[in-house]
């Protein structure tokens, strides 16, 4: 049963559907996922008003407290909540079958105008309505065929579905849902540190593992004076940008001018991109452990540059013992720009602020190297020593969602 008697009535005319996502067919422990996906919610919520969130068969509430709750900010947010995989507005109104009937024409006029053809589907929560769910359907169905000419009923291939749903306090008519942000809530997946640039492709990499479940940190490499207080700001940015997906992230931001310095001056310049790429693999290891990440994210797509080979991927993965996800591997650039563009990083990314890696970039770089030479390279370097400079130095930047 779901009534829900300690409580009152819903505030304010409308309320939020959520539709849980894959774990009703995964193995996933459900009431771990619906109770992080509400933890989640609640958290990004926060700044729209007071709600009431509850599940109920797979269908999470949100229901306003109060009657000055922001309801399009809030609809917004939900349909960044990774672990939904639809989402409506429902208009409450009384349990009368006229009352939802004057509900549906004004609430739903806009689709069942432009619609062809429609259909009925009713839920009753509350067994004490006089009418059963098929009856109240049809009753409904009638009478909006009436007030729509332009409409026909059709059970099996509507445009539209006219949602009635009768619970305690009131009866709900809404829409078919849209379609959520997919994936497994935030934190389900463990925590991994994503290395972020101020490029298109690192931000979408982080926003592909946190739809999978996994909570972030970011590690940002910062060669001032090389790269300006500018670029800096950019990637503070790009991070703030994903916490309506993500949640509240935390910026490590490490100064690399050091390591890159002495790259530079003490090996051969052809294998300095790798050479460095595999000092941010044990810095990044050196906070996931501090953090109680379990791995390492990064943008790197296959062949798109030099050190993004098979074999350079070998040579920077094997600088740490982490697991290294490159979600982008198998990916073009234009699918990465197109997913940027929906997630909106992509007008921050393409601000033309040099990154790291763009200085001192070799001038014929690597593509096939080997470990034994790479190794052979660092042989000379002080790594614990300069690790621990850059470590040292961390700036953490709090980026509330
Ligand atoms: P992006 O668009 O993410 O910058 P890219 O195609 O420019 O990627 P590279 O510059 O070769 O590729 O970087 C590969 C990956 O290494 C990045 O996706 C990112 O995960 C990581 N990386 C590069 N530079 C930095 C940096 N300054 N700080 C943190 N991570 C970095
Ligand atoms: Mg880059």
């Amino acid at each position: 049963m779901s009534t829900n008697k300690h409580q009152g009535p819903p505030a304010g005319e409308e309320i939020i559907l959520l539709k849980m996502g894959e774990m009703v067919l995964k193995g996933l422990n459900r009431r771990g996922f619906e109770e992080r996906m509400m933890g989640n919610a609640r958290r990004r919520l926060q700044p729209y008003g007071q709600f009431r969130i509850y599940s109920r068969q797979s269908i999470t509430y949100v229901e306003p407290k109060t009657a000055d709750c922001d309801m399009d900010g809030a609809f917004q947010a939900m349909s960044r909540l990774f672990g939904v995989v639809g989402l409506s507005r429902a208009k409450a109104c009384q349990k009368d079958a006229g009352a939802i009937v004057e509900t549906a024409k004004t609430y739903l006029n806009q689709e069942l105008s432009a619609a062809k053809t429609f259909k009925v589907e009713s839920k009753r929560s509350d067994k004490s309505f006089p009418l059963s769910s098929i009856q109240l359907s049809q009753y409904v169905g009638g009478e909006l065929d009436d007030a729509f000419p332009n409409l026909t009923a059709d059970m099996h291939h509507p445009e539209v579905t006219v949602h009635v749903e009768v619970r305690d306090y009131a009866a709900y008519v809404h829409a078919d849902p849209i379609p959520g942000a997919g994936g497994l809530p935030v934190g389900m997946g463990g925590r991994a540190v994503s290395l972020l640039s101020g490029g298109i492709d690192s931000p979408v990499a982080s926003w592909m593992m946190a739809k999978r479940g996994v909570a972030l940190e970011m590690v940002h490499f910062f060669s001032y004076p090389y790269t300006s207080p500018e670029a800096k700001e950019k990637v503070l940015t790009l991070a703030k940008l994903l916490t309506p997906w993500c949640g509240r992230l935390t910026v490590h931001v490490v100064p690399f001018t050091e390591i890159q310095e002495t790259l530079r001056r003490s090996c051969p310049e052809e294998l300095f991109t790798l050479l460095m790429r595999r000092f941010m693999m044990r810095i990044s290891q050196e906070v996931a452990e501090r953090i109680g990440a379990k791995g390492l994210i990064t943008g790197e797509s296959l062949g798109q540059v030099a050190s993004q080979t098979m074999e350079a991927m070998a040579v920077t993965g094997a600088a740490t013992t982490l697991p290294v996800f490159r979600p982008l591997v198998g990916m073009d650039k234009e699918e990465i720009v197109r997913l940027s563009r929906r997630i909106g990083t992509f007008d921050t990314s393409i601000l033309p602020y040099e990154d790291c890696c763009t200085v001192f970039t070799p001038r014929h770089p690597k593509t096939r190297p080997s470990l034994e030479e790479i190794q052979a390279a660092e042989a000379a370097l002080d790594i614990p020593g300069l690790m621990q400079q850059a470590v040292e130095g961390i700036e953490r930047i709090v980026m509330e969602a």
